[in-house]
């Protein structure tokens, strides 16, 4: 009697403890599917909130970890690899050992100004180096005059 009860605790044990395991495993199914929808709602309001600021503000900016970009009114300039300054070859694209990559700026379909990255500060981020393409825009375009207070 007393042996039975315990084979019958065992198995109901053993059954509590599969019923844990499927329940500790559907637990984290839907842990790791609340964790995926979360990274989805967090990107699209990201994303949301970039149209919105683009709409108000006319400008907009972007950054991966090869290029960066702003577009403001009739400007937009660039920094990365899509374009580059090569020593051999010009300034149309190319991959040759002698180019390199380039801040360029546009009004409209027209380049104003095109910088290698030796010519710019590359020691952070691609946005350091457009950042720095943008000062140098804004002193030879934009300066007009020395204003002393
Ligand atoms: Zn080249």
């Amino acid at each position: 009697m007393g042996k039975k009860m315990s084979e019958n605790t065992v198995v109901e044990l053993e059954e509590l403890i599969r019923g844990n395991d499927v329940l500790l495993a559907d637990r984290r199914s839907k842990t790791s599917q609340l964790q995926t929808l979360g990274r989805r709602l967090f990107s699209a309001l990201l994303r949301k909130k970039k149209k919105v600021l683009e709409a108000e503000t006319g400008v907009s900016v972007y950054a991966s970890h090869d290029y960066s970009g702003m577009s403001c009114g009739p400007y937009r300039f660039y920094y990365g690899y899509e374009y580059t300054v090569c020593q051999t070859h010009g300034a149309g694209p190319c991959d040759c050992e002698d180019s390199e990559w380039a801040f360029v700026a546009w009004r409209g379909e027209d380049e104003l100004l095109r910088i290698p990255a030796s010519k710019l500060d590359t020691r952070l981020e691609v946005e350091m180096a457009l950042l720095h393409g943008v000062g140098q825009f804004i002193k030879q375009f934009l300066v007009v005059e020395e204003v002393t207070l």
